[in-house]
């Protein structure tokens, strides 16, 4: 990719993220190669790096291949004339498979989630309990434990901290985490590479096996099958499982019944929304972290407590907003104050601000493809129809906190499997068609005002 692309790449980007976002994301950033799928990028310090990595990386994925390069991943790093800190390596991949203790394989659990960094409130107290009792190594009293809960409520983070902890105290075992989707993956390359035995080998000599966000199983019914074998294997050797999923055993849906009655078999455990303590908790957790990094940065008083009143949706949007605010103080040289505040972060505050409803956005799909809301809505399936709306769906799932039932039966009483079905085409369409990837840009933006 010539200097040039790139320059057509950052034009994209900065119609995609808007002007400010631009300049102070993506402007300082250099393209230096690509090479074997990844991107080579530079940048001014490692924070930035690591902030533009999770906010923008896709985008940047995404603009570079729309542009002919082949990229699958992004890698940061300060160049010696820039600063003297380490590279960082972000992949945007994180479904990686870990495996610990007697584990040959070198990918460690994210160094960020342990138990010394979760902060305890009442939300989420007997998650927070019932996987420090695991993470102790000690027989096994309940299998599985089974924790759920919302998007950003700390699950994965609990299953990180629970093989960190295992590590320390139980060497000698053989501890494995993995995504649901990273185990479809690897049953389906398995299945297709006539390594059956490898696959149920690797799975049933584990001695504590974590399978992290379930609900991805849900009408894969071979998968299902394979993992109800490991499961029973398992437990039969009283070997510890952890399971997570964002709703309860019972309501996951196309989940075969034999499963979701294991699932309960031992001790379910939910983490509740945060409230303002718990996130003001996590701010305060968060300031002392930052202090070390940036000690020339100042957070007025006031600031933590307006963000935890303010931002309610999730913690990682949270951190994302106390992490930008750091970047960006210590990039312009400027004092944390309430007014830093509405001016870095009004996306965010904007968002958490507005709830969009699945009626708004109903009315806006219908009027930007010009079709009647009855149609949109009727069981007419003509592409000119069902196209617009996906798209519809798409927004209700990515914009309003409704579940697939509940916007399932606002779309005409569908199903929530034709919900799911309809949201997976978009998220597979952004990727290749452009006029949709504008489509679902400008609907975005248009309801978020
Ligand atoms: P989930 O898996 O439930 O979607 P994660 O475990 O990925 O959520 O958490 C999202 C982000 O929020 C992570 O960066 C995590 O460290 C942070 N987080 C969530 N809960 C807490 C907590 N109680 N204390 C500190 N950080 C938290
Ligand atoms: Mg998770």
């Amino acid at each position: 990719m010539t200097q040039d692309d790139w320059g057509a790449v950052r034009a994209e980007i900065r119609s995609a993220i808007g002007a400010s976002n631009y300049k102070n994301w993506i402007e300082p950033l250099a393209l230096e190669s690509i090479g074997e799928g990844v991107a080579h990028l530079d940048a001014p310090n490692a924070f930035l790096g690591d902030y533009v990595s999770k906010t923008f990386g896709d985008q940047i994925i995404y603009h570079l291949n729309r542009n002919g390069a082949q990229v699958q991943r992004l890698s940061f790093s300060v160049s010696e004339a820039r600063a003297q800190t380490k590279p960082v390596t972000t992949s945007n991949r994180t479904d990686a498979a870990v495996a610990l203790g007697g584990g040959k394989d070198p990918i460690k659990p994210d160094q960020r989630f342990t138990f010394d960094s979760f902060v305890v409130g009442k939300p989420n107290e007997l998650a927070h309990a019932a996987a420090k009792r695991v993470a102790e190594g000690g027989p096994v009293t309940f299998n599985p434990l089974f924790l759920y809960g919302g998007v950003g409520l700390g699950k994965t983070h609990l299953m990180h901290a629970i093989a960190h902890e295992l590590a320390v105290r139980r060497p000698d075992l053989n501890v494995l985490y993995i995504s649901a989707d990273q185990f479809i993956y690897r049953f389906i390359s398995a299945l297709r590479d006539r390594k059956m035995m490898d696959f149920k080998q690797l799975f049933r000599s584990v001695d504590v096996l974590m399978v992290d966000d379930i609900q991805f199983l849900a009408g894969k019914e071979s998968t299902q099958e394979e993992f109800f074998h490991t499961f029973n294997a398992l437990v039969d050797q009283n070997k510890q499982l952890i399971i997570s999923a964002d709703r309860a055993p019972s309501e996951l849906r196309d989940l075969s019944d034999r499963i979701k009655s294991r699932l309960q078999c031992g001790l379910v455990v939910d983490l509740h929304a945060t409230d303002y303590e718990l996130r003001l908790g996590i701010l305060h957790a968060k300031q002392e972290l930052y202090s070390t990094i940036y000690p020339g940065v100042e957070v007025k008083t006031g600031v933590l407590e307006f963000l935890a009143h303010r931002i309610t949706s999730n913690v990682r949007v949270l951190e994302g907003a106390l992490t930008r605010l750091y970047a960006f103080a210590s990039l312009v040289g400027r004092e944390v104050t309430l007014e830093l505040v509405q001016d870095c972060l009004s996306d965010i505050l904007r968002a958490s601000d507005r709830k969009v409803t699945i009626e708004e956005i109903q009315r806006k799909v219908s009027e930007h493809y010009a079709i009647r809301l009855s149609d949109l809505l009727g069981p007419r399936r003509t592409r000119s129809l069902a196209r617009p709306r996906q798209v519809a769906m798409w927004l209700c799932k990515n914009m309003t906190s409704r579940s697939l039932p509940e916007i399932g039966r606002k779309f005409g009483k569908r199903d929530h499997t034709t919900i799911m079905h309809g949201v997976r085409k978009i998220d597979e369409l952004r990727q290749t068609d452009s006029q949709i990837a504008d489509d679902l840009e400008l609907l975005g933006r248009a309801l978020q005002e």
